[in-house]
C-alpha cells in the first residue's frame, strides 16, 4: 500500500467515492429476525443482543413494523446532529438492525426509497442474513443498485459448522455462498461480517474464516471482536467466556488477519462495539479508540499493511 497507508479503511474509500467526509447513518426500520421469530429459529443466535447488533440506531420496538421514528424522521434527526460537526458530509443510510431484507417486497421497497429519495443520502448499505434474500429480493436490491451507490452486508461470523452450530446461527455455509454469488453476479457489492473470537474456536481457525471470505470477490469485510453482552443466550450458557486474555493478543490477532485480506478489499470494521452498559467481556472492549490506535501503532511498528503476507506468500 502506498503513503503510509496500511489498510484500505471503508472512510478512505467512501472519501474518494464521494468527495468528502462520508457518514453512516444507522437506520432501524423495525425488521425482526427469522433467527427469533421462530421461521428459523427461537431466541436467535447466543451471541445477539437481541436488538440485532442495532444498539445506536434510533427506534425502541423492534418486534414488528412499527416504528417510533420514521425512516425519513430517523435521517432528519441523525443529521441534525451531526451536521454541525461536519456540515459538509455525504451520508449512507445504513439499514443496521436485525434483518433488513426479511419483510415483503413492497414493503422493503417503500423503506429503501424512503432513504434514498432524501437527497442528503448518497447511498444505502443494508445488513441482512444470507438465508433472506429469495429472487423477488434480488431482483429489487439489483434495481436499487442500478441508480444508487449500495451495498449488502452478509453475517457470516464464521466458515466452521461445529461453531455455527453451537452459535445457533441457523444457515450453513454453502447458503452464504450461494447469496455471495448471487449477489456479485447481479453486480451488487458484498460486505461480510466475522467475528473473531466465537467459542471454541482458534486464531487458526478464525485466519481460515478470513482466507476463504476473502477468496471471494467481496466490496468489503468486517471484523467484530467478539463480546459477551448482558442480553445474550451466551451470557447465560458461557457466563465466564472471555473471547481475549488481553487487548495485545486481539491486535495482534487483528494484524495477521489483515496481512491475509487482498488490497483491494475495504475494511469496515475491525472492533466491536457495544454499549459499556451492556458489556461482560472482554471489560476493554469499550475502548475502541484505543484498540484502532493500538492497531495502527502495531502496524507501523513491524511495518506491514493489509495484504503483506499474500505478496510473500502467494499460497495464503
Ligand atoms: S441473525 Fe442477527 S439479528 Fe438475527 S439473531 Fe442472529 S445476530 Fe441477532
Amino acid at each position: 500500500m502506498q503513503g503510509g497507508i496500511r489498510f484500505n479503511s471503508i472512510g478512505s474509500e467512501l472519501r474518494k467515492q464521494f468527495g468528502r467526509r462520508t457518514v453512516k447513518l444507522s437506520i432501524d426500520a423495525g425488521f425482526t429476525c427469522p433467527n427469533r421469530d421462530g421461521t428459523c429459529g427461537y431466541g436467535g443466535c447466543a451471541f445477539c443482543s437481541g436488538d440485532g447488533s442495532g444498539e445506536l440506531a434510533s427506534h425502541i420496538e423492534s418486534d414488528s413494523l412499527m416504528l417510533r421514528q420514521s425512516v425519513s424522521e430517523s435521517i432528519s434527526e441523525q443529521i441534525s446532529l451531526l451536521s454541525d460537526k461536519w456540515p459538509d458530509a455525504a451520508y449512507i443510510a445504513y439499514f443496521q438492525s436485525h434483518t433488513n431484507t426479511y419483510a415483503p417486497v413492497p414493503v422493503l421497497r417503500r423503506l429503501y426509497y424512503e432513504a434514498l429519495d432524501d437527497p442528503r443520502i448518497s447511498g444505502i448499505a443494508i445488513a441482512t442474513r444470507p438465508d433472506c434474500l429469495g429472487p423477488e429480493v434480488l431482483d429489487l436490491l439489483e434495481e436499487v443498485n442500478r441508480d444508487h451507490f449500495m451495498w449488502v452486508e452478509l453475517g457470516l461470523q464464521t466458515i466452521h459448522p461445529d461453531t455455527s452450530e453451537a452459535m445457533g446461527i441457523g444457515y450453513t455455509l454453502d447458503v452464504y455462498d450461494r447469496a455471495v454469488n448471487d449477489l456479485i453476479s447481479r453486480g451488487i457489492r458484498v460486505v461480510t461480517h466475522l467475528i473473531l473470537g466465537l467459542p471454541g474456536e482458534t486464531q487458526d481457525m478464525m485466519l481460515e474464516s478470513v482466507r476463504y471470505v476473502c477468496s471471494q470477490p467481496i466490496y468489503g469485510i468486517k471484523l467484530h471482536l467478539m463480546n459477551v453482552v448482558k442480553t445474550s443466550r451466551l451470557s447465560e450458557i458461557m457466563p465466564d467466556y472471555v473471547p481475549f486474555a488481553s487487548i495485545e493478543d486481539y491486535v495482534s490477532l487483528v494484524i495477521r488477519c489483515l496481512e491475509i485480506i487482498p488490497e483491494n478489499i475495504t475494511i469496515h470494521r475491525l472492533t466491536g462495539d457495544v454499549p459499556r452498559r451492556l458489556l461482560i467481556a472482554p471489560e476493554w472492549s469499550y475502548r475502541k479508540r484505543t484498540i484502532l490506535n493500538m492497531i495502527n501503532s502495531e502496524l507501523a511498528r513491524m511495518d506491514t499493511h493489509q495484504g503483506a503476507a499474500l505478496r510473500s506468500d502467494p499460497a495464503l
